[in-house]
């Protein structure tokens, strides 16, 4: 027998799960906890990834093949459950914290550990608690920066962690690191709300660039507030043009997209006229 067809020998067992008489792995649901059936999957994965990495080898040994495959297993075994990334995103006034509550309410009651993370930023509500505009209350920690998280909420309360909400998700620069950390290594479910868009319509702090790293993407949205249809922006109200202004419906509207592009019309006319005012004056004085 040449050493190749007994290296077949050896891998042929764990190779025939993927016959096209069994169940094709990937029809299995993957849940957050790890299942001896996810377990299956994985391990068949790394098996699959050796014979191919033979194929271009033929010269390893197999001994080589059984204590790869045995550190790979000992190395899945050590690791915590893959987590998980869940983005919610959408316009102001679309039910994005509101969802990413409720999403955490129903983590809680199956008995999984969860904290809400908001930033320090958004004052509006006071800081130990989260508020949705249609006034559910919720427990958090306001944060500046996600990086500080596990220091404050304590090393191994983290540990015990199973989700991390996070709202306001714009607001936090290290995002894209947090997140891959906690799901990546730590094997925590995030759930991430934040704005998409800022109010000119352009990509809002580090929100889209966790997009490529995420499970599922969530877009909500609101209702227009001048003719009631469908709203994916946010028109703001007033003068202020720098790009974080907090504040709530006195500042912002939901709009659809005809009224977001009729509303800038009428914010650059109306800026273009107080503007013009304010020379008058000056010119008078
Ligand atoms: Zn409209």
């Amino acid at each position: 027998m040449s050493s190749i067809s007994k290296m077949k020998s050896i891998l042929s067992p764990k190779l025939s799960a993927f016959s096209p008489h069994l169940p094709k792995p990937q029809t299995i649901s993957l849940a957050s906890n790890a299942s001896p059936s996810e377990s299956l999957v994985r391990h068949n994965s790394s098996c699959i990834s050796n014979h191919l990495h033979l194929k271009s080898t033929p010269l390893l040994s197999n001994s080589f093949v059984c204590s790869s495959q045995s550190r790979n297993l000992q190395m899945e075994a050590s690791r915590p459950p893959s987590g998980e990334i869940h983005v919610i995103v959408g316009p102001m006034f679309a039910g994005k914290t509101t969802t990413l509550l409720r999403r955490m309410q129903l983590e809680s009651s199956s008995g999984r550990n969860v904290a809400i993370i908001k930033s320090s930023k958004d004052t509006r509500y006071g800081l130990d608690s989260i508020v949705t505009h249609d006034g559910f209350k919720l427990p958090c920690w306001a944060l500046t920066n996600l990086s500080s998280f596990r220091q404050k909420f304590g090393p191994d309360a983290y540990d015990q962690l199973d989700v991390i909400g996070i709202d306001e998700a714009q607001f936090f620069e290290d995002l894209y690191d947090f997140c891959c950390g906690a799901a990546d290594h730590d094997g925590k479910t995030v759930i991430v709300a934040g704005l998409d868009g800022n109010y000119l319509r352009r990509s809002f702090g580090s929100v889209l660039d966790i997009i490529p790293i995420a499970d599922s993407v969530t877009k909500l949205t609101a209702r227009c507030e001048i003719c009631g249809k469908r709203a994916f922006f946010t028109l703001r109200k007033v003068e202020e043009t720098q790009v974080e202004l907090i504040g709530g419906s006195e500042v912002y509207m939901p709009v659809c997209r005809q009224h977001y592009v009729s509303g800038q019309v009428a914010m650059e006319t109306a800026r273009y006229v107080l503007e013009s005012h304010k020379v008058e004056c000056s010119s008078h004085t």
